[in-house]
């Protein structure tokens, strides 16, 4: 399964899933992690209790209808404790009078099932990109920022979502602005991230990329490889 795993250096950027339901676990853990969001999913109360016990996410899915423990008890619980963690609570339809008390209790938001991934996606990102304003994690070169909770990239005052790989590629070279870095370097990278990368991979990327910033962003370093540049005023003249 691919998944763009930012823990080596963001150990709480992945989002804990607390949900029975295996069909609605399985489809929405493959299709976070397909966005480049790590996912740890349990599937019952007693068992999400721990999890968050034990380790710090950047964002809860949570059932209400739960085995051992119902959503609702692990929310108030997490609440009492005074912890903030942003959580999305997602409720079946004959749960609506639940779904009330979860945003009384301290739910960011909910949803209703069935519900469709984008509607999911855009929701978890609303969330995280409060959090983000909040509590900015952004790495960057002063052009370009990368958010790591919504993996999205702001340029020139817009801000566009980018897809996992094309977000890890940028990730790597704005992390050392000002160093190139050769096709070989950024696949072992990639690599470490998702293990689907193919053939030629690296300059499609970087193709995409350069269509979607600017070309003297990033920068092709004839024969040897690529960088964005240090001081992006200087490419301006
Ligand atoms: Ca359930």
């Amino acid at each position: 399964m691919p998944s763009f795993n930012l823990a080596a250096s963001q150990p709480e950027s992945s989002i804990l899933l607390i949900e029975d339901d295996p069909m609605i676990g399985l489809s929405l853990t493959r299709a976070l992690n397909d966005t480049g969001m790590p996912v740890e999913w349990v599937r019952d109360g007693l068992e999400g209790e721990r999890a968050i016990a034990t380790q710090r996410y950047q964002l809860i899915l949570l059932d209400l209808g739960l085995p051992n423990k119902s959503g609702l008890d692990i929310l108030k619980a997490l609440r009492e404790r005074g912890d903030a963690t942003p959580l999305l609570v997602i409720t079946a339809r004959d749960e609506v009078d639940d779904k009330v008390a979860g945003l009384e209790s301290g739910a960011d938001d909910y949803l209703v099932k069935p519900f469709g991934f984008n509607e999911l996606m855009a929701r978890v990102r609303a969330i995280l990109r409060r959090t983000d304003e909040q509590n900015p994690i952004v790495i960057g070169n002063g052009e370009i920022s990368l958010m790591l909770a919504t993996h999205e990239a702001s340029y020139r005052g817009k801000t566009l979502p980018l897809p996992a790989r094309e977000f890890a590629l940028l990730y790597i070279l704005l992390d050392s602005p000002g160093t190139v870095f050769s096709r070989e370097q950024i696949e072992t990278r990639l690599y470490e991230w998702s293990r689907e990368v193919g053939n030629n991979a690296v300059d499609v990327l970087i193709h995409y990329l350069r269509k979607k910033f600017d070309n003297e962003i990033i920068r092709n370093v004839r024969g040897i490889g690529w960088m964005v540049v240090k001081h992006p005023d200087a490419t301006r003249s």
